[in-house]
């Protein structure tokens, strides 16, 4: 079990080192900012929608690692999904780090999503870990938006 959380953990530190879907993606049609003064977070997530499928999808911001890291690996869970699918995608990831525990078949859908399981424990961590879908749920809203955690 130690050896699969040092995994997670790498996961985390990578996407917080190297962040996947970085800048404004060409096509971008809906955006949000996303803003979590508790620790500091601010992301601006940005959607390429056409037909509705997340055709592309980008990031910006600073924040924590978990904030940044947590947007870096949405914007790979979701890119290419119907709005459907994401929307789902953040019911099950919303569910895995505030919920008590999700079923293996949700984890299995949840992919690499599930490094986040153990933010569970720590509340103050759920907020940056959730603010990239706080607001890409709110940037299917449309343009220009923006959402706090507060
Ligand atoms: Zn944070």
């Amino acid at each position: 079990m130690s050896d699969l959380r040092e995994l997670y953990q790498s996961v985390i530190l990578d996407h917080n080192k190297k962040p996947r879907n970085f800048g404004e993606p060409p096509g971008s049609n809906r955006s949000a900012q996303g803003h979590n003064p508790l620790c500091g977070d601010h992301v601006t997530v940005y959607l390429a929608v056409v037909d509705g499928v997340i055709e592309d999808v980008g990031f910006e911001g600073r924040g924590c690692a978990i904030s940044t890291a947590s947007a870096s690996l949405m914007t790979e869970a979701i890119k290419g999904r119907s709005l459907e699918e994401a929307e789902k995608i953040f019911e099950g990831f919303h569910a895995l780090v505030t919920g008590p525990a999700v079923s293996a078949v949700d984890a299995r859908a949840l992919g690499k999503l599930t490094v986040f399981a153990g933010v569970r424990e720590f509340p103050m961590r759920v907020k940056c870990a959730t603010l990239c879908w706080h607001t890409m749920h709110t940037a299917l809203e449309g343009r220009d938006k923006s959402v706090t955690t507060e």
